[in-house]
């Protein structure tokens, strides 16, 4: 049965994109609230009635061998990264490179919300669990997609402007017929995974702090594992384990040290208290946040956390003594059973340019030199390639996978960074420096595939200047990068921006060498798969879904997915019958700030989960597009109150409107406010009407003076550009 959709969306001009402010903006945020464009919707109800056949005898019945065992189920998708060892690789092989270009869309599901979706599916036999963002979860008939139960947790609407990325969500666990999920709130929540019912829930935060989870939860033995974000808003990093079957927490690892007036937690945080120097790291949390990969290796014990950013970003500020202030930026491994240190790999010392090492994190036992290493895989935000001993943390090799300034090369011997004084010291005159926050490659996730012995990753060249922030003090900022980036014209800017460039990359380990890649049009692409049929699946900002021959990298497939994709597929089979599993829809830190350049992405349709079988469907794009009419904006302010009102925009509004008022496509472009939203703009900005969609009150950081400073620099920007408004376009969709 097919039918048209309708979606709803404005288009503006993709001109001047190249007018990138976006390489100045990630300098000083402070506390943004992102409102969502769409309507919050009526909650969905419970709904366990006519499927509960589908749910199988005994619902999602993973158990502690069945984990470690999760290789010898390649029907199913246990575990985040498939098996503990996050390979993200499946020996399922019926679409192979033969048979992908008869792949069609065999179902599909709109979530609730149209923000972004970042999550990886788990799916028990039969079952897929998933969720989308206001961390909803979803549970499906895997064979059919017809729903069989879905979770609203009911995040408060303004906990928006408490994470700095959007209010993603990037997956649930499964254990022993539970399903459990970290909410944007900061809560760890036990449902039966029959009927979606909350079996417990439990706070893992200071609520009075700006702590977010978007990050999966990990289950090793009975023990849930949660960590948490929120070092750009000044927290301090830790990540807990729960009891899977009450919620009682058993044990905390804290990331980076707190007050040393307070005393330390264990003998750890008081050693690593000795990396930091100076200032008072504390006031603003220190940041360590572990907001996203885990990995696992049963027969070590070692549970793998990826630890992130200072908070604030400038170490000349945190930590002005210098040091390598552990363990930002590092990966450490931790003895599940008590939460006990073991060993450390810092990636990045003195972190001082948001470069998290909390990025994808893979095991695997490599031939190198004639010896199988069982190694640790990572390619964190600062740009290199790490292969680390997974059982020591000794670096086995590292080598730069984009381009990178602020070292020259990884020692050896040491394991260290060679900094490049020219571009890692800006602690007196600002630097052009590779990578940028966003990343040489961001969380999005990796896949080796052992067959190939490659690793497949995303990865992007984006630059930034990074400057001391001389206003962070008096401005008492929430965010608390204190980093600001020198002011550019939009000519330098947009000469800066045609440096920009992204790459699907197949990755050599053991020679740390490129194998193959293949370019891509806008940065911040989707995570990746590889399977035994000799395929990479990924999707790109731009919303295109495609197959590469694992090998060689070349292109067997590709489909129109109408939105952009920055989740990870996935691959599981039902009756034998192999699917491809992908979330559609745009979002996270550089759709909310990139301004002109996360405007090439294809960011205005519906969120969708999209899965994909031999034989399916090949014609469903999108939809109808109906675009807003521009209405002209006030704009008859004077130069310094428009620029009064671009510094207020930029410290409060960029974060999730994006650098320039240019929109990334996921919460509303402020150059088209309706004439009505332009008349409650006041109410909106300070009074919090919009509150419930997650635009939050500015009101104890902005007064009205100041308001209407912002409401001219839109304005101000609104009529800078032409825009181009197209006619509607319809196509069809099917129906599951
Ligand atoms: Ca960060």
């Amino acid at each position: 049965m097919v039918r048209v959709k309708k979606l709803i969306y404005c288009f503006f001009s993709r001109e001047n994109f190249l007018n990138a402010g976006f390489l100045l903006g990630t300098a000083c945020f402070v506390l943004a609230g992102c409102a969502d464009g769409t309507p919050v919707p009526e909650p969905v109800s419970i709904d366990s009635g006519d499927n509960t056949e589908a749910v199988g005898l005994i619902p999602a019945q993973i158990t502690a061998s069945r984990a470690i065992d999760a290789d010898s189920e390649p029907e199913n998708w246990l575990l985040h990264g498939r098996t503990y060892n996050e390979q993200r690789f499946s020996p399922l092989d019926k679409i192979n490179n033969e048979t992908v270009k008869d792949l069609g869309l065999a179902w599909f599901h709109k979530t609730v919300f149209d923000r972004g979706l970042e999550a990886t599916p788990i799916v028990v036999d039969g079952v897929m669990y998933v969720t989308g963002a206001w961390s909803m979860v979803y549970a499906f008939n895997a064979k059919n997609g017809q729903l069989i139960w879905s979770y609203d947790p009911k995040v408060p609407g303004d906990w928006a402007a408490k994470g700095c990325c959007g209010v993603v969500n990037r997956g649930v666990a499964v254990w022993e017929g539970k399903v459990y999920l970290g909410s944007f709130d900061g809560r760890l929540i036990a449902m039966d995974a029959k009927s979606g019912a909350v079996i417990w829930e439990t706070n893992t935060i200071d609520k009075q702090l700006p702590y977010t989870i978007t990050g999966a939860p990990r289950i090793i033995d009975g023990k849930v594992l949660i960590g948490n974000g929120g070092a750009e808003l000044g927290v301090r990093g830790y990540v807990s384990a729960y009891d899977s079957g009450n919620g009682n927490l058993l044990w905390r690892f804290y990331t980076v040290p707190g007050d040393p007036k307070v005393g330390f937690e264990n003998e750890t945080v008081a050693r690593i208290a000795t990396t930091w120097k100076g200032g008072e790291w504390w006031k603003y949390g220190g940041g360590g946040t572990v907001w996203d990969s885990m990995a696992y290796d049963p027969e070590l014990n070692l549970l793998y956390i990826g630890v992130g950013n200072g908070s604030p970003w400038n170490q000349y500020i945190r930590s002005p003594g210098g040091g390598d202030n552990l363990f930002l930026s590092s990966i450490v491994a931790i003895n599940p059973d008590d939460g006990s240190y073991v060993w450390h790999y810092q990636t990045t010392p003195g972190e001082r340019w948001d470069y998290t090492a909390t990025q994808h994190m893979i095991l695997a036992d490599l031939d190198i030199g004639g010896k199988t290493e069982k190694v640790l895989m990572q390619a964190p935000k600062n740009g290199f390639f790490y292969v680390l001993d997974r059982e020591t943390g000794r670096l086995i090799s590292a080598e730069p996978f984009v381009t990178v300034n602020w070292a020259s090369h990884i020692d050896l011997e040491s394991g260290r960074p060679i900094f490049d004084p020219n571009v890692s010291n800006y602690e007196h005159q600002g630097k052009l420096t590779y990578p940028a926050g966003y990343g040489g490659h961001n969380w999005h996730p990796m896949s080796y595939n052992p067959m190939t012995g490659l690793v497949y990753l995303p990865t992007q060249d984006i630059p930034m200047v990074y400057a001391q922030d001389p206003g962070f003090a008096e401005r008492k900022m929430a965010i608390v990068a204190g980093v600001k980036l020198p002011e550019m014209t939009d000519d330098e800017a947009a000469g800066v921006s045609t440096l920009v460039k992204a790459e699907l990359l197949a990755w050599n380990p053991v020679t740390q060498q490129k194998a193959w890649s293949v370019s891509r049009p806008a940065p911040w692409n989707g995570g990746v798969l590889s399977t035994a049929g000799n395929l990479v699946f990924q999707g790109t900002a731009t919303g295109k879904f495609s197959a590469y021959s694992a090998d060689k990298g070349e292109k067997l497939w590709e489909v129109d997915a109408g939105n952009g994709i920055v989740a990870p597929p996935i691959t599981y089979s039902v009756d034998g019958e192999q699917f491809i599993a992908v979330m559609a829809g745009w979002g996270g830190a550089f759709a909310l700030l990139g301004g002109p350049l996360a405007e090439l992405s294809e960011s205005k349709s519906q969120g969708r989960l999209l899965v994909f079988k031999l034989g399916g469907i090949e014609e469903f794009s999108v939809v109808q597009k109906q675009h807003n009419v521009v209405v002209a904006q006030p704009n008859n302010a004077q130069g310094d109150e428009i620029d009064r009102g671009k510094a207020l925009y930029h410290d409060h509004c960029q974060f999730c409107h994006g650098n320039r008022v240019v929109g990334g496509g996921v919460v509303p472009d402020l150059r088209f406010m309706s004439e009505e939203t332009q008349n409650r703009f006041t109410a909106i900005v300070l009074g919090g009407s919009l509150r419930a969609r997650g635009m939050a009150s500015f009101a104890n950081k902005i007064d009205i003076a100041g308001a209407k400073a912002i409401h001219s620099y839109i304005a101000y920007r609104a009529g800078q550009k032409k825009f181009v408004v197209k006619l509607s376009e319809q196509s069809s969709l099917p129906e599951p």
